[in-house]
């Protein structure tokens, strides 16, 4: 006797892939079970097949019928900054309509950092939970959430508190980014912050699973982020890598050669980068909502800035990483400025899009491979007997139409470890 049977699924896409996930070829070569079922018990699957089999096999105290619907693993997100306050909708209205932001306004991170040092943890909390019922009522069962709009000691502390005091359906990867940017009052002496960071390693540890560090023109440099990785690595962390996002400084062969387990955005990715994080299984992680968002805001490496859909860049891009053989996953990268959606599923439709995905490339790269991201590949991200039960009902009947259509939100029944946690689309 087992817990729960859902049946007759119209499609149920599994998501299984080899050991390591999706890699290579292996991207577009999706497991679809049509007439679908998935056996649960105590939160974890006992078995995935035809109705036909396992409604022979199994006992079950309740059935869900799902007739004319597709099954999925839930949606995992590797990257979020999801404890901010200070929107900056209105920053983003000036740089589309090409108006000049008036001299001596706070734009971009550092505006964010400003109002999240004056927010309370109450309120920075109430609105994370806000997110996460988003974020989970769009079919995310698992997300990565970063400080790093603290930049200081005490507010840091202060995010990674509120992060881990967070109950919520929504399971949550904790990372410390105080290596985000250079704050304001640090710019005339970086390595004094550098100094700042690691001193609040410690400390930050006892949440936080993960560093993270920005190895950008914009933000830390290669010697930077390796002294903080050091630093990191000794206080067993696991590392993350914004990396080569504004330019190429060799990012992403830091992430491979520190043995990092995600490098992301890599717009600017090298070819021994590509090659790097190919060897060493380094995960890379697209994040379609920044070029979407910041479109031809987002100049080329030539210093033009053109359309991404019109231009031939982003697809040859993440051909050529697939190509190499890097694990490819796909992230929100929930934040206020660059990508402001809680949504998988709206970054997986810009994914598509924008990169000239196929759907089972897209479908591969939000589950299996994102959780191996996060190194839980092991334990969730596919719909395969001994993992978690976190599992999407949508309202559609096959995997690419949650793709093609954009928009709207096509989640109907959500489960996370084998319990109901959303019904017609709305937490319960
Ligand atoms: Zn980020």
């Amino acid at each position: 006797l087992i817990d729960l049977l859902i049946a007759h699924a119209a499609e149920l896409v599994t998501c299984r892939t080899g050991p390591r996930g999706a890699i290579g070829p292996g991207l577009a070569q999706l497991e679809v079970i049509a007439d679908g079922a998935v056996a649960i018990d105590r939160g974890r699957i006992v078995e995935v097949g035809p109705t036909r089999q396992l409604a022979r096999r199994h006992h079950a105290r309740r059935v869900l019928q799902v007739r004319g619907r597709l099954v999925s693993p839930g949606l995992v997100d590797p990257h979020s900054h999801l404890i901010f306050a200070g929107t900056r909708h209105e920053e983003w209205e000036d740089r589309v309509l090409g108006r000049a932001i008036p001299p001596g306004r706070l734009t971009g991170i550092r505006y964010t950092v400003a109002r999240t040092r004056r927010a309370s943890a109450a309120v920075l909390r109430a609105q994370a939970l806000a997110d996460l019922d988003t974020m989970l009522a769009h079919g995310t069962t698992t997300v990565e959430v970063k400080s790093g709009y603290g930049l200081d000691r005490d507010t840091e502390l202060r995010l990674l508190r509120v992060a881990a005091s967070l109950r919520h359906p929504v399971c949550t990867v904790l990372t410390y980014l105080g290596a985000h940017v250079v704050p304001t009052e640090y710019l005339d002496r970086r390595d004094a912050y550098v100094d700042l960071v690691i001193d609040t390693m410690p400390e930050a540890r006892r949440h936080a699973e993960y560093c993270d560090l920005c190895c950008d023109p914009n933000c830390f440099t290669t010697d930077e982020c390796r002294r903080m990785a050091k630093a990191a690595l000794a206080l067993g962390y696991r590392l993350r890598v914004h990396a080569d996002q504004n330019g190429p400084v060799g990012a992403a062969e830091l992430a491979a050669e520190l043995g990092a387990s995600s490098a992301d955005h890599l717009d600017h990715v090298s070819p021994a980068g590509m090659r790097a994080m190919a060897r060493r299984g380094t995960v890379g992680v697209l994040v379609p909502g920044v070029t979407h968002h910041l479109m031809e805001m987002t100049p080329r490496p030539d210093g033009r800035r053109l359309l991404p859909a019109q231009s031939p860049f982003w697809p040859r891009l993440v051909r050529r990483m697939i190509a190499a053989g890097i694990r490819l996953a796909l992230a929100a990268d929930y934040n206020p400025g660059s990508s402001p959606t809680q949504s998988m599923q709206a970054v997986m439709q810009l994914a598509a899009r924008l990169y000239r995905l196929g759907y089972a490339e897209t479908w591969h790269m939000s589950t299996i491979n994102a959780a191996w991201a996060l190194d839980r590949g092991e334990d969730r991200g596919s719909l395969e007997a001994g993992k978690r039960a976190d599992v999407v009902v949508w309202t559609v009947p096959e995997h690419g139409m949650v793709i093609n259509r954009f928009g709207v939100n096509l989640v109907d029944i959500v489960m996370k470890d084998g319990r109901v946690v959303v019904e017609r689309g709305v937490p319960v």
